[in-house]
């Protein structure tokens, strides 16, 4: 575990030139093995160093092609096959990325939205991503790592899009109609975040045992 450090914040009044030294709570350091993962439609994995991943769409990419196959010879061996192949690629990618992760990071937090509801809401294009079933092969991959404690945590999705990871506030986009919005500007602090990015680190955060209403996030970067 990485040391705890003290963050002392100086505040001088010059009016009456007096020094007052503040103590806020520690936050631990962020090791470069340490990583929040903020899932989504838009982009597969966002991570909180502001890496991006996405997944390759392989059910959209063949859809067509099984569709002419689909009304020229229904139940037919060569759709089965078609898709079975489809979901062996898919399956073979998530082994190949999870266990790339694994190998980079140690502690992984990831915020745990709720993926049947995101099923109900964008149906082939959820399925093709499949994100429930990646973080089960990731968990179980950094859970096989025999140097050292590994681990994936799932962190409450509450509040992470609309709070700042910078100050804490909640000033973040909020209902249906914030859901277009991919970058905002915190009416806080000023600190302008990329939507994925920002969530990605109040996961990471939340992870590390600040909860998201605290209000105490100390601006540093990543
Ligand atoms: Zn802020």
């Amino acid at each position: 575990m990485t040391p705890q450090r003290r963050c002392e914040a100086q505040r001088r009044t010059q009016r009456e030139g007096i020094s007052i030294t503040e103590t806020r709570k520690p936050i631990e350091i962020i090791s470069s093995k340490e990583a929040g993962i903020d899932p989504g439609l838009s982009t597969a994995l966002t991570f909180s160093n502001g890496e991006k991943i996405n997944f390759p769409k392989f059910y959209r990419e063949s859809q067509k092609l099984i569709g002419n196959l689909q009304r020229k010879c229904k139940n037919s061996k060569k759709v089965k096959a078609k898709q079975a192949k489809i979901n062996n690629q898919r399956t073979n990618h998530h082994h190949q990325l999870s266990f790339y992760i694994a190998q980079r990071y140690k502690m992984i937090h990831w915020s745990n939205d709720n993926f049947n509801a995101l099923k109900r809401l964008h149906g082939k294009s959820y399925s093709d991503v499949s994100l429930g079933a990646f973080r089960d092969l990731l968990e179980a991959k950094l859970a096989s790592r025999t140097d050292g404690p590994c681990s994936l945590t799932k962190v409450s999705c509450k509040l992470s899009t609309q709070t700042c990871s910078s100050c804490g506030a909640t000033a973040g986009p909020k209902g249906l109609a914030g859901l277009a919005v991919r970058e905002w500007t915190c009416s806080g602090c000023g600190a302008t975040h990329d939507r994925d990015v920002n969530a990605a680190k109040v996961t990471l955060f939340s992870g590390q045992g600040m909860s998201a209403d605290q209000g105490k996030f100390i601006s540093r970067k990543l």
